[in-house]
């Protein structure tokens, strides 16, 4: 292949570029796939591949990067990873036949959310592509998970009840219907006509799917979601059985900044799962069970008899540490029964996968045989054990197959008598040729008669010139060698034909065999996917409940009345960090009546963030039906969970403005209902000193007076505590610290009133501030203080602020050696990732 920009091939690239304008081209060139332009920047870039161009002599030589085919899938997988499309442009007529330039086509395009290879994906998360629809009866929004062939949805009213229901499933890839104007970050956004979403072609497309929607914005979705993933994947068939429609009233709602904030499903500092809630509380044995707790934590229960039920059965196993253990011996062995019963729907499933839904559903019987006699367990005992599908599977399959399916060693003994037999033939080839060469011996007399084979005519016999003279008339010669000659016999003929055929026909056979097992599974995937329903159930349960023993969680009491009473409660998270330090307990008690917003303050690093996290995390646990990391829980139902960090507060970077923050905020005065739970924690930090108190009073008074729901308040601004003199239901907490000797103690104690100072420059010593700038901000805050400043001011100011005087023009005491001062100061145990990171700066500056 040659040529620049205008040749031929160039000219075809152009052309399925042009067709594929949103995916990067894969355009397979010999043994690797190329990518050009643009796409090789990116590939470079993102696969961290060598970035080259082709003729190079040229006045604008084209940018190339390549990878081998051999292991594309990895790297398409990779460029998923990151959002992007990747179309597959392959050689669809053989290179050396072809006449010119070889014909390519674009065989399939790969996607985020319509992943194929199963090396790809996290076993541990659903892999959702969401359909968007608009019609009069509201936002359709469909969910289809090809990997499992889950498939459910909801109708939200306007666009933002919408984003609230996507962030519920953080879908891997969207597709927009006409006239939807939504902007998903982190979502690959995919084209796809508008008349995939015409009711229509919707509700033919979705046709004897049970449950589906006929008409509507549902429908609309739901139908474009069908159509488009049944595109991507080359018309392989899907496994949905059902479609689920949920209502997003029946749930908690925690939006998608909240759950962030909360660190429900990746952390803050790194958006990685481990050191998240989910990690926490995931210890399940299958990737079923992780799945099914993950969408626990994003369907939180606000139906009390549905939390009852499960707060039961998990209460039952929490009691019962002998069936814990050999439940989660069980379902260790059980496989991920939901791909593996999408990839035989999708005729992409080998014999190791059927062996291991075998073995898993070997495992069923015991497992029901353990819940037996639990009356709050019977509902994850699945009704049918699938015992047939098992012992098919099971007697069909060698125990441990290999991965072709077409190299034979699937089937075993006894299956089927003609495999028997030709198994037996090809074993056998090597003595009849054996016993062959012996009685050829005897017969002819010539003791050195070999019977050899090789690729050219197979078997024959060999005899050495010097015994050429005993050759019988039936040896036909087929070579005449220097030393010998050699012959074929009719009988061995016969023979080579039966040994060696053997061999073929054994393998093609097995496959056979092994495709028609493949199709009974199938045939059994509706009651498959039931079964994989329960053991998910199950696994997800178990898994809450060995969380709950292994830190002593409590059973949260449920409620009506709108109440918060937590004693002795922790922070899930926080708590398992800790090793050497014990973490302190609090105490928390909101009331609608009485006391329902709380000021809390404190001293940087007090305690404060750690705490409204806390109370949070334990509400939504309450709803999920777990237990909560304290001693005592009495929780009213609560319809949403609000939590808001200021934006100087964010270690999100790039966002952190105070647009965002206020936009933040106005979200929740707008949505906030008396019964939810709203957490902020210094909001008004991100503007001049008067602006933000100002903001915070006013949205602290409109908690308050006008949406009056349970509220915790953290805040640096000593001010705000002034409210509880006019406001009867506001009421100030502050993190306990107590001084010794100029240093602060942090006691992590909640306590009621509020806090006096703000220890700033305390902290700043405890943050490793070099000796000389901490007594220097010592004088300074003396100076401060002696200005006139507002009332209540004084404390607060902000010594780097604009609104901060000039320092005077003292020089600072000379310091002999600053990097090394700063250094020996540091406490690294005291240091919070952003203390870090600011320490590193100040590091460099002195460097
Ligand atoms: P603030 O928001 O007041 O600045 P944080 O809530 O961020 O303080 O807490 C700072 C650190 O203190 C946390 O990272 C945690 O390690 C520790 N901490 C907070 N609360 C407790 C507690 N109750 N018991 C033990 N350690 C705690
Ligand atoms: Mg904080």
């Amino acid at each position: 292949m040659s040529g620049g920009a205008n040749s031929p091939m160039f000219e075809q690239y152009k052309a399925l570029k042009a067709a594929n304008p949103d995916a990067i081209l894969f355009f397979r060139v010999g043994d690797f796939y190329e990518t050009f332009f643009e796409d090789a920047v990116v590939c470079a870039r993102e696969l961290e591949i060598t970035l080259t161009s082709r003729n190079k002599n040229d006045a604008e030589p084209i940018p190339l990067a390549g990878v081998p085919h051999h292991n594309a899938a990895g790297y398409v997988q990779r460029l998923c990873d990151q959002g992007y499309r990747v179309a597959i442009a392959d050689q669809v007529e053989d290179p050396s036949v072809a006449k010119g330039l070889v014909r390519r086509e674009v065989v399939r395009v790969v996607t985020p959310g319509v992943t194929l290879d199963p090396t790809g994906l996290e076993g541990s998360r659903a892999n959702w592509l969401v359909a968007v629809a608009l019609a009069d009866d509201g936002v359709g929004l469909a969910f289809l998970d090809a990997s499992t062939g889950a498939f459910r949805g909801t109708t939200a009213r306007d666009l933002p009840g919408a984003l609230a229901e996507i962030a519920r499933m953080s879908p891997r890839e969207a597709v927009l219907g006409p006239g939807v104007a939504l902007s998903l970050p982190g979502v690959t956004v995919s084209p796809l006509s508008a008349g995939a979403f015409e009711e229509g072609a919707a509700a033919a497309e979705l046709g004897g799917i049970l449950d589906a929607p006929r008409a509507g914005a549902l429908c609309r979705a739901a139908g474009a979601a069908l159509a488009y993933v049944r595109d991507r994947l080359g018309g392989r068939a899907l496994n949905v059985h059902g479609f689920a429609t949920w209502s997003s009233e029946a749930y908690l709602v925690v939006d998608e900044t909240s759950s962030r904030n909360l660190e429900i499903q990746r952390t803050l500092i790194d958006g990685k799962r481990r050191g998240s809630l989910l990690a926490l509380l995931d210890l399940c044995g299958t990737p079923m069970g992780s799945r099914r707790l993950a969408d626990w934590l994003s369907f939180p229960l606000l139906d009390r008899p549905q939390l009852r039920r499960r707060q039961l059965a998990l209460g039952a196993l929490v009691d019962d540490p002998g069936l814990r253990s050999d439940l989660r011996t069980r379902l260790a062995e059980v496989a991920d029964i939901e791909r593996i019963t999408a990839r035989v729907a999708q005729g992409t499933a080998h014999a190791r996968d059927l062996a291991a839904l075998g073995r898993s559903l070997a495992q069923v019987p015991a497992l029901v045989v353990s819940l037996r006699g639990h009356a709050d367990l019977g509902v994850l005992c699945p009704a049918d054990v699938g015992s047939d599908i098992a012992a098919d599977i099971l007697d069909t399959l060698v125990d441990d197959p290999p991965f072709a399916t077409n190299d034979g060693g699937l089937i075993r003994q006894g299956v089927n008598p003609t495999l028997d037999e030709l198994i037996r033939i090809t074993l056998d080839g090597v003595g009849i040729i054996d016993r062959m060469e012996e009685e050829e011996r005897a017969a002819t007399g010539i003791g050195s008669l070999k019977i050899k084979r090789n690729n050219v005519f197979g078997y024959f016999i060999e005899v050495t010139t010097a015994n050429l003279h005993k050759v019988p008339d039936r040896f036909l010669r087929k070579q005449t060698l220097s030393n010998c000659e050699r012959y074929v016999t009719g009988e061995l003929q016969e023979l080579e034909g039966k040994v060696l055929g053997a061999d073929s026909r054994r393998k093609a056979l097995e496959n056979e065999l092994f495709r028609a097992l493949r199709d009974r599974v199938q045939a059994a995937s509706a009651r498959l996917l039931a079964i994989a329903r329960t053991l998910a159930d199950l696994d997800a349960l178990v898994s809450l409940a060995e969380v709950s023993a292994r830190h002593d969680w409590t059973e949260p009491e449920m409620v009506e009345e709108a109440v918060l009473d937590l004693v002795g409660s922790r922070h899930p998270m926080v708590e398992a960090a800790l090793s050497e330090e014990r973490f302190v307990p609090n105490d928390v008690f909101l009331d609608p009546e009485t006391r329902s917003l709380a000021l809390v303050t404190g001293p940087n690093m007090a305690g404060k963030s750690t705490v409204l996290r806390q109370v949070a995390l334990i509400v939504l646990l309450a709803h999920v039906g777990c237990r909560v990391p304290a001693e005592r829980a009495r929780i009213g139902l609560c319809d949403r969970i609000f939590t808001r960090v200021g934006a100087a507060d964010d270690l999100r970077k790039g966002q952190s403005t105070f647009m965002v923050e206020m936009a933040e905020t106005s979200t929740i005065l707008h949505h906030a209902t008396a019964r939810s739970l709203v957490v902020l924690d210094e909001i008004g930090r991100g503007t001049s000193t008067y602006d933000g108190l100002a903001i915070a009073w006013a949205v602290a008074e409109d908690l308050h007076d006008r949406i009056r729901c349970r509220a915790m308040f953290a805040t640096h601004y000593h001010e705000l505590c002034e409210l509880t003199e006019t406001r009867s239901r506001a009421v100030n907490l502050q993190v306990a610290v107590s001084e010794s000797g100029g240093d602060v103690v942090f006691l992590r104690r909640l306590v009621e009133g509020a806090a006096s100072r703000s220890y700033g420059i305390q902290c700043a010593r405890i943050a490793g501030m070099p000796k000389a700038v901490v007594q220097r901000a010592t004088r300074l805050l003396v100076e401060l203080e002696k200005h006139a400043t507002p009332p209540g001011e004084r404390r607060q100011l902000d010594l780097f602020s604009r609104a901060a005087p000039e320092p005077e023009a003292e020089p600072p005491e000379p310091v002999a050696d600053p990097l090394r001062e700063l250094l020996a100061s540091i406490d690294p145990d005291a240091l919070t990732p952003r203390l870090a990171q600011d320490l590193v700066y100040r590091l460099k500056d002195l460097v």
